[in-house]
């Protein structure tokens, strides 16, 4: 068994999710993305990987994931949730400690996001991309906060340039 498939068994082992062939091709789909992906783009790639599978299959493996704390969900320009590598993937990666160490393919989505309207691509930004200050003892809340969510919807680079060669 490859190695890397041995690692997303043993992660979807410790957060308690059954390791099948599908649930491990889902789950490395969507952490070694280097950016949040919609369900949509996870059926392209299976497609192009020569493999079937249908959207309502898809759909529970994400809703399970989504209970594990495995992937979160962030919302988008659009109707459709795009998908990231979840806080208790990191936590049971971090369980096993140093002789399984993920490295550079986990990534973690705790910082601002770029959604393009045009084209629905949505990217990473550098955390301190966007500044966020809730005021002292977050007084304006009206209870505590568990997460903060910040999107910027604008239109990319590749799009701005397609746009402009129309012209
Ligand atoms: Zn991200
Ligand atoms: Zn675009």
């Amino acid at each position: 068994m490859e190695e890397k498939e041995k690692r997303y068994r043993q992660i979807l082992r410790a957060c308690g999710v059954r390791p099948t062939r599908r649930r491990i091709l889902i789950l490395q789909a969507i952490t070694e993305a280097n950016r949040p992906v919609s369900a949509a783009e996870l059926m392209a790639r299976h497609r192009r990987m020569g493999l079937t599978m249908d959207r309502a299959t898809l759909y529970r493996t994400l809703n399970l994931f989504l209970e594990k704390g495995l992937v979160e969900r962030f919302s988008s320009g659009d109707s459709s949730f795009r998908f990231g590598a979840g806080t208790r993937h990191e936590q049971a990666e971090a369980e096993k400690s140093s002789a399984h160490h993920l490295g550079r393919d986990s990534f973690r989505h705790d910082h601002p996001h770029f959604f393009c309207t045009s084209c629905g691509r949505m990217s990473c930004l550098a955390g301190d991309a966007v500044q966020v200050q809730l005021t002292a003892g977050n007084q304006a809340l009206p209870g505590r906060a568990l997460k903060i969510e910040v999107r910027i919807d604008g239109i990319c680079q590749e799009c701005c340039e397609k746009m402009e060669m129309d012209h």
